[in-house]
């Protein structure tokens, strides 16, 4: 598996820079951010470095497809409440005009009672 020794993340998935971990398997590392817009924030990641969702291909659509059908599953086990009174955001940004600060393919899951302190 593909690792950047200077990735943030990379050192989160494996365990040298500590965080709330929210979920863990071979191919996936979930963690609460530590700068929450809601209740409830955390990240999902694939533990292989991929920097964003543009060097996304044909190859990564197993994992991606596994990576989305955890995210139901890793809300209502955070916090979230069911659909549809509760619920979720799932966001990811995309290089500098989307936002992007952390190049190591992430998505942001946020739910919880509104308000929320951003978004
Ligand atoms: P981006 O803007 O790249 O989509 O979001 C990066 C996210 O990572 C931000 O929401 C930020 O709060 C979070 N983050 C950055 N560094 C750390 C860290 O060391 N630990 C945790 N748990 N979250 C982090
Ligand atoms: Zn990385």
């Amino acid at each position: 598996m593909e690792h950047d020794a200077s990735c943030i993340f990379c050192k989160i998935a494996a365990g040298q820079i500590p965080s709330r971990v929210a979920y863990e398997d071979a191919e996936f590392f979930a963690f609460h951010d530590i700068n929450p817009w809601a209740p409830v924030h955390f990240l999902i990641i694939p533990k292989a470095h991929i920097p964003s969702m543009a060097h996304l291909d044909a190859s990564h659509a197993g994992l991606m497809g596994r990576l989305m059908a955890l995210v139901p599953q890793l809300a209502l086990q955070t916090g979230c409440r069911p659909y549809p009174q509760g619920g979720f955001r799932l966001v990811t940004n995309t290089g500098a005009e989307g936002g992007q600060e952390i190049h190591h393919l992430h998505f942001h899951v946020m739910g919880g009672p509104r308000p929320w302190a951003r978004g």
